[in-house]
């Protein structure tokens, strides 16, 4: 269950995303890493201005929490994103050992452009990782959230799917 404090969280997060535009063609994703009650990162993803295939949200939030706390160990923090983390960055949260992932949208609720794998969902590496301190929850400002993102039957070029 996300409360109303996952929710503050969220907002920004939201704002995050928002803070270099809105287009739903450049994936506005967003951020927030906290820790006993304190931001300790919040980033957009930057993989066209870097240019760096690897700068999603939540990879750039993990790297500047470490940096910021001098640990390469996030224990006890929760990721707040406004779309179900990737694979790479669902793997990233396992590795980093933050505590929870809360999300907004999820896989259903936004096109399969932001998305790498046809039918693995990323819940199923929470679900399988060797860690039993790690959760994830989703749907935390949902609607909000899939405001920022091509809806599930929206009629994509190719130039638009990112993930072709
Ligand atoms: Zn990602």
């Amino acid at each position: 269950m996300t409360t109303e404090t996952d929710e503050r969280w969220m907002r920004m997060a939201i704002e995050v995303a928002r803070s270099k535009g809105s287009d739903p063609a450049s994936s506005p994703l967003g951020c927030v890493i906290v820790h006993d009650g304190k931001v300790i990162a919040a980033e957009r993803n930057q993989t066209q201005e870097l240019p760096d295939a690897t700068a999603h949200a939540e990879m750039m939030a993990i790297r500047r929490a470490c940096e910021g706390i001098g640990e390469m160990e996030l224990r006890g923090a929760t990721l707040y994103s406004t779309l179900q983390p990737c694979g790479m960055c669902t793997m990233a949260s396992i590795w980093s050992k933050v505590g929870r992932v809360v999300y907004g949208a999820g896989r259903a609720d936004v096109h399969e452009m932001y998305f790498e794998a046809r039918h693995i969902d990323t819940l199923t590496f929470i679900a399988d990782a060797y860690r039993d301190d790690i959760a994830i929850e989703g749907g935390c400002l949902r609607e909000e959230c899939a405001k920022l993102y091509y809806p599930p039957d929206a009629d994509l070029s190719q130039d638009e799917k990112a993930n072709l």
